[in-house]
């Protein structure tokens, strides 16, 4: 589970989230949409705190993300993320790129290592390219790489910033197809998209935001099929 409770973040002068609250149930997905520059993933960013919140409060799966104790490496164990540029180690392989981060953070042995990660290959249906390179590799498939490399690490919660935005139209499907797979076994997700299908069909709960505050957020079909505000209709209407 996920809890955001008056969640504030400013760059200099600037107010970039404005109090936001979200709480996510374990097994829930939830899908962030909104316009551009609207903080979606500055609030993906605090969660795994790549940035430091101003004030307010942050809970992944009971632990606080936001007490200033925190021990950030362990605490980032527990949250996968998948960004739209796939980020992998372009000198490792495929099976590396799934490894490392097992072996140095979780302590995990090569071998160990090795079997949990070609176990999530297969999930996403690489376990053959285990020793290719990424640069030898699709678009598509270097994403489901970075999913794997991410499940990797037992996480309790996955974030995703619009993890299709950067594939090319015939890659799109595989990557939805396999997050799809991963709600359907109960994974807890934030997924920031514009992919409005999968929003309406996946999602259990739709969170508009705008200008750094939640302005709707509801069922996904009642969000993206009967919006209730203006903005939320005006931005919908431009992208659906
Ligand atoms: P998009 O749909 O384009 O990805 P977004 O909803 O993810 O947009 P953010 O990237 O969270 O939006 O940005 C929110 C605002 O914060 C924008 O105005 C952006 O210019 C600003 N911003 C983001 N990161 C920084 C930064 N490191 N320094 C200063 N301003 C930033
Ligand atoms: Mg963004």
């Amino acid at each position: 589970s996920v809890t955001i409770k008056d969640l504030h973040k400013s760059y200099g002068e600037v107010e970039v989230l404005k109090g936001i609250d979200i709480n996510v149930s374990p097994g829930e997905v939830v899908c962030l949409i909104g316009p551009s520059g609207s903080g979606k993933s500055t609030l993906l960013r605090c969660v795994n705190l790549l940035e430091t919140p101003n004030s307010g409060l942050i809970e992944v799966a009971g632990h606080s993300v936001t007490d200033p104790d925190v021990n950030i490496d362990k605490m980032r164990t527990n949250v996968g993320m998948v960004f739209q540029q796939f980020n992998l180690f372009s000198h490792l392989t495929v099976l590396e790129n799934c490894t490392v981060a097992q072996i140095k953070v979780l302590k995990r042995s090569k071998a160990e290592a090795q079997k949990i990660a070609l176990e999530n290959l297969e999930k996403v249906g690489l376990a053959d390219k285990s020793g290719r390179h990424p640069d030898q590799l699709s678009g598509g498939q270097q994403q489901r790489v970075a999913i794997a490399r991410a499940l990797s690490m037992d996480p309790q919660l996955m974030l995703f910033d619009e993890p299709t935005s950067a594939l090319d139209p015939e890659t799109v499907g595989d990557v939805l197809s396999i997050m799809r797979q991963l709600a359907a076994e109960g994974m807890t997700m934030i997924v920031v998209t514009h992919e409005m299908a999968f929003a309406r069909d996946v999602a259990d709960r739709v969170v508009f935001m705008d200008g750094g505050v939640v302005v709707e957020e509801g069922p996904a079909h009642e969000v993206i099929g009967n919006p209730q505000h203006q903005r939320t209709q005006l931005f919908l209407s431009r992208v659906l």
